[in-house]
């Protein structure tokens, strides 16, 4: 059967006998392992199409218990984002994030149409690169129906004062019950995260451009959604996550 479809390359891999495997989000089937001969690497189109942050259509043919890959042309090749390696590493994690969070062919086009929209804002943004992808994190988490709880204390129930995070109970918690709390994975927010968290949850990426996080506040947010997203999906460690590492 032959399939064709947009898609993104998550990564690349080369096999033994001189193949290659491609991870391809596509948007109807989902995420897919596709083979690639080494022959399509002479014909410069697909070569392009297949380029890392690539939007490509892809032709391919569903073997028994396999893809295929039969042509390939770029749609859009962001390649603004390979010439600055500073949106080259954000748009590293987000992709590597992603690919991790969806399982193997199950369709997300929510998740697809954001990340096709998180490569386009990013390619034409200026600075503060970190707003983007913490806006994309939590509006992939409110698609998977894994976005924290924001409105009452995951403790008590009540609505007031909630003014810390709860990592392991999913969200808020009050002042009276994180008295009595033990657990080390709690932040008190310096900010207003759930503002914050609804904000990013309910606007469109595009709105973003001229919006852009204070710095402390972003890496503060960050740490509060990766160890979010590393405690209740199991996604271990990324290898690209080393640029949130040493900034402090
Ligand atoms: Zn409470």
């Amino acid at each position: 059967m032959h399939l064709s479809d947009e898609g993104i390359i998550f990564r690349q891999t080369k096999t033994g006998d001189g193949r290659r495997m491609i991870l391809l989000f596509t948007k109807k089937y989902g995420k897919i392992s596709v083979g690639a001969g080494a022959g399509e690497r002479g014909k410069s189109r697909s070569s392009l199409a297949l380029r890392p942050f690539t939007h490509g259509s892809y032709q391919i043919f569903q073997g028994r218990n396999y893809y295929n890959l039969d042509k390939a042309e770029t749609i859009e090749s962001y390649y603004s984002i390979g010439e600055d390696l500073d949106k080259y590493m954000y748009a590293s994690y987000v992709l590597e994030l992603t690919e991790k969070l969806i399982p193997e062919e199950v369709p997300q086009p929510g998740i697809f149409s954001l990340l096709i929209e998180f490569l386009a804002e990013l390619s034409q943004r200026k600075k503060q690169y970190e707003t983007l992808v913490l806006a994309y994190e939590v509006k992939v988490l409110r698609i998977l129906g894994m976005f924290p709880e924001l409105t009452a204390c995951t403790s008590c129930g009540h609505k007031e004062n909630l003014h810390h995070f709860s990592i392991s109970s999913g969200g808020m918690v009050c002042d009276d019950c994180v008295k009595n709390q033990r657990d080390s994975l709690i932040y008190s927010a310096k900010f207003d995260i759930v503002g914050i968290l609804n904000y990013f949850a309910l606007n469109s990426l595009k709105s973003f451009r001229k919006i852009a996080l204070d710095d402390a506040v972003a890496g503060q947010l960050q740490t509060i959604i990766r160890d979010y997203i590393s405690y209740h999906l199991d996604i271990g460690g990324l290898k690209s996550e080393s640029i949130f590492m040493n900034r402090f």
